[in-house]
């Protein structure tokens, strides 16, 4: 029995979600760990290198398109005779995740942060109510699905190669994507993917201020991100904001800039292995979940954040 990966890719290659689910069902340890994925990629897209002996490529189907992606997955299912399908549970993965399980009548654990224990069962961890829980779910269907969280298990590289198969899928779209604009077209991070998030609030009071936070993620190699107020004001994009009703992240490293640490914020970010928070209110709430707190006005704090992040990297 195969354990069917479903993978983003992005210029021939996996992306790093795709390269930690393949990560995660190697470590499963529920047999060979086979891949699918769109686009067409080059060599088996790095796959092989994390334990993926076998990759499913369905060159003309587009990743944007999730009604093919579903059609593609079950396709890939069948030919590999795989019984588990894991995925990220990125953006894609939200959306290809439970139309699979609904096509292939799989039982789902969506966003889960452990590995599948099969002493008795099939049960899998996640967390639940914004992070303040983890629950067990036992999946009893023979065929099931997992995404998995990103950033939860890391990557595991073991070295070797995959063999690739061409498949061909041929469900009728009932969607057009007639065109694909990227907002972010400065090659930076993916925010679900980041490793270091450098994110800020109200506190910077307007959008002309926020080239500090950009140049302490430029310096750090990090993502930004943003409070809900400020992307509902159009200080920056929708995309950056996390949270409750944004997207939840889970960095090696959270910096918290001119972020009160409302309860709603907290929900996508308290995840975060290290929590940095800058804020002038030493009363703020963020600094009860924060590892390390700095009690002092950003205008101040980040241009000498920078400055050691400078001379860090000269040294
Ligand atoms: P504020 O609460 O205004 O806090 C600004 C902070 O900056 C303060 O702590 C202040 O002390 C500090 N500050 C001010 N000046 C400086 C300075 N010069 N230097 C340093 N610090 C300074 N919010 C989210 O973020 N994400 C969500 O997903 C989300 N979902 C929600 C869902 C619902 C249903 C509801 C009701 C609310 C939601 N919210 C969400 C909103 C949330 O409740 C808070 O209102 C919001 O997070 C506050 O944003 P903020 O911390 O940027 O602003």
């Amino acid at each position: 029995m195969a354990i069917l990966v479903f993978a983003d890719t992005k210029n021939g290659k996996g992306t790093k979600s795709g390269f930690e689910a393949v990560s995660y069902a190697v470590k499963a340890n529920q047999g060979e760990v086979h891949v699918v994925c769109a686009d067409r990629i080059d060599g088996d897209g790095g796959f092989g290198n994390y334990g993926a002996t076998k990759v499913y490529n369905a060159a003309s189907v587009s990743h944007s398109d999730s009604q093919q992606l579903t059609a593609m997955v079950a396709a890939a299912a069948d030919k590999a005779g795989a019984n588990l399908i894991v995925l990220s549970h990125d953006a894609t993965g939200k959306l290809v995740g439970p139309r699979v399980a609904i096509r292939m009548k799989a039982g789902m654990v969506a966003g889960a942060t452990g590995l599948p224990q099969t002493g008795s069962g099939f049960t899998v961890r996640k967390s639940v109510f914004s992070g303040k829980a983890s629950a067990n779910i036992e999946v009893t269907t023979e065929k099931k699905v997992v995404s998995i969280v990103p950033n939860s298990f890391g990557l595991h590289a073991s070295g070797g190669s995959a063999s690739v198969e061409a498949i061909e899928v041929s469900a009728p779209s009932k969607v057009k994507v007639r065109e694909f604009k990227p907002t972010a077209t400065d090659g930076s991070i993916p925010l679900p993917e980041a490793d270091l998030v450098v994110s800020a609030g109200r506190g910077l009071k307007g959008p002309e201020h926020w080239g500090i936070i950009e140049e302490l993620a430029k310096e750090l190699g990090a993502a930004t991100a943003c409070s809900r107020p400020v992307s509902d004001i159009g200080w920056r994009p929708h995309h950056e904001h996390v949270g409750q009703t944004g997207i939840a992240i889970r960095p090696n490293l959270y910096i918290a800039v001119g972020i009160s640490g409302a309860i709603q914020h907290l929900a996508g970010v308290n995840q975060s292995k290290v929590i940095v928070v800058v804020n002038k209110d030493p009363e703020a709430p963020f600094f009860k979940a924060a590892d390390y707190g700095i009690v002092g006005d950003a205008f101040e704090v980040v241009p000498k954040l920078i400055e050691a992040a400078k001379a860090f990297k000269a040294h």
